[in-house]
């Protein structure tokens, strides 16, 4: 049986289903797979359905899962609620091949872990036989919010509450968070950055007034913090891969970059899980916006936050403390729990903390990091459109960019698939006004304009939204934190259906 193991404590170990249950472990922690015995051949998965690739990869990750139960999880999350039978496809263009990760039902990469988190979390609340209710804390920069909304909402034995920084999220973010329908959700704005949302959910984990307010109610993050957050991200490396070896483009075994729009560390932490699986991983490229603290750390080996935080037209990697860094350095440094808890407590003191060599050897053998600023952005978003005729949003244009810049730098050209993190259309005003240079304050007209330009069809999800009332309109001073949270465990514990 695969072993969790918490980041800062070795001797806090759990199973998978408990880990997914936890979220975060008691010590502040993250639950770390120990090591990976599983290994899976990427010719294994050649000519597989997403699903059945999908059962393959989380049975071997999350192996106290029986066949039955994965089989169920699998099937719940990747059906018509995605726009395309292929769940993730692949498109060609000149610098290499696009992954498609946006056709499911909020237009974001999120929901590819968000609509199965659910059904991983209340299948391991049955293997336990738990009767608290799960409340779920989200953090979310703009695009975890909905994807979590939307796979949590009337799930019996869950609640939800999402918080959002109240400066930074697109408009048509906030429109989709706060008009969000179901019974057991609630959606707060904060006074303050994404950094300022995600340490106050992680400090409401062992904060006493939270605490003395869980009657019933148990909480647990559907952040990349969660290991069932994480584990569904490596399936669409080997899907892809299995496309590229299927169309001739490359053969099995040959290696592969993927170069990945970053925030939190969870997408592209997975696709490390990939190559320790046994995919043909050579690279991995860090893409970072102008909040480029990983290209620094990548480069120097020093992370610091020392440094000002930039809203960007990428909102959604407009991040500081990548959380799960710490996964990575607790893997690279043979999990050495003093290691990390010292680096962590040097990043919490000091803002800052410097990794050893040998260390950093490890991590930039895999690891390479760069990033984009936002003319160049801006830039890549209109050229792309220009000479190919194909769309791409902020997140992807800044790995896109950052591609060119790794080959340039390096002259390494191993063939590479870039990750596409979202919908242009989730990011309407900012890339049309790259596009076409017009600058419309109405996203809806936006949204006709562009499809007009570009022939690309508007997501029925989004453009739902111009009719759908708000619902949510509440925002908090960071200070109230901690009381909000516990009056909403309150509510949470009072609800019984
Ligand atoms: C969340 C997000 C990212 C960053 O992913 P991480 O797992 O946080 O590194 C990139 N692009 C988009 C569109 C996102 O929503």
């Amino acid at each position: 049986m695969n072993r969790y193991i918490s980041s800062r404590n070795r001797n806090d170990i759990v199973t998978a289903h408990q880990a997914i249950i936890k979220g975060l472990s008691n010590d502040g922690g993250l639950y770390t797979i120990e090591n990976i015995t599983a290994h899976i051949d990427p010719s294994e998965v050649l000519h597989l359905s997403y699903q059945q690739t999908a059962e393959k990869i989380l049975s071997a990750m999350l192996d106290d899962f029986t066949e039955d139960e994965m089989h169920a999880c699998v099937t719940g999350a990747y059906d018509e609620k995605f726009d395309t039978a292929e769940i993730v496809p692949l498109k060609q263009i000149q610098e290499g091949w696009l992954m498609e990760l946006w056709h499911g039902p909020t237009c974001a990469f999120k929901d590819i872990a968000l609509t199965i988190l659910p059904h991983l979390l209340t299948t391991s609340i049955h293997k336990d036989d738990k009767k608290e209710i799960i409340s779920i804390l989200t953090a979310t920069s703009g695009d975890t919010g909905k994807a979590a909304l939307e796979g949590f909402k009337n799930v019996p034995g869950t609640a939800i509450t999402v918080f959002y920084p109240e400066v930074g999220v697109s408009s048509i973010q906030k429109k989709q968070m706060a008009t969000t329908t179901g019974r057991n959700v609630d959606v707060i704005a904060v006074k303050g950055n994404f950094d300022d949302c995600q340490r106050m959910i992680k400090q409401a984990t062992s904060d006493p007034l939270v605490l003395s307010s869980l009657d019933g109610v148990s909480i647990s993050s559907a952040n990349s913090i969660n290991v069932g957050r994480l584990m569904p991200q490596i399936v669409y490396y080997y899907t892809s891969y299995a496309k590229l070896v299927e169309s001739g483009a490359v053969a099995c075994g040959d290696p592969v970059n993927f170069v990945v729009p970053t925030g939190n560390f969870g997408d592209i932490l997975a696709g490390y899980f990939a190559k320790l699986l046994g995919l043909p991983v050579n690279r991995l490229i860090c893409a970072s916006n102008t909040n480029n603290v990983l290209t620094d750390f990548l480069n120097t080996g020093t992370y610091s936050i020392h440094r000002t935080f930039t809203p960007t037209i990428s909102p959604s990697m407009d991040i500081l403390i990548s959380s799960n860094l710490e996964r990575l350095l607790f893997m690279a440094s043979g999990y050495d729990d003093d290691f990390v808890s010292e680096m962590m407590k040097n990043l919490q003191k000091k803002g800052s903390y410097s990794v050893p060599k040998e260390i950093m050897a490890k991590i930039t053998a895999t690891f390479a990091g760069c990033w984009t600023d936002e003319d160049t952005c801006r830039k890549t978003i209109h050229d792309l459109f220009e000479n190919e005729h194909v769309l791409i949003d902020p997140h992807t244009a800044v790995a896109l960019a950052a591609k060119k810049k790794y080959e340039q730098e390096t002259g390494d050209h191993t063939p590479s698939v870039i990750l596409s993190t979202a919908s242009p259309y989730k990011f309407t005003h900012d890339v049309l006004a790259c596009i076409a240079g017009e600058d419309m304050a109405d996203d809806f007209a936006a949204m006709e304009r562009l499809h007009a330009l570009s022939g690309v069809k508007i997501p029925p999800s989004l453009a739902a939204l111009k009719d759908m009332d708000v619902r949510f309109t509440r925002s908090i001073e960071i200070e109230d934190g901690m009381q909000v949270i516990a009056d909403r465990m309150k509510e949470v514990g009072n609800v019984h259906d």
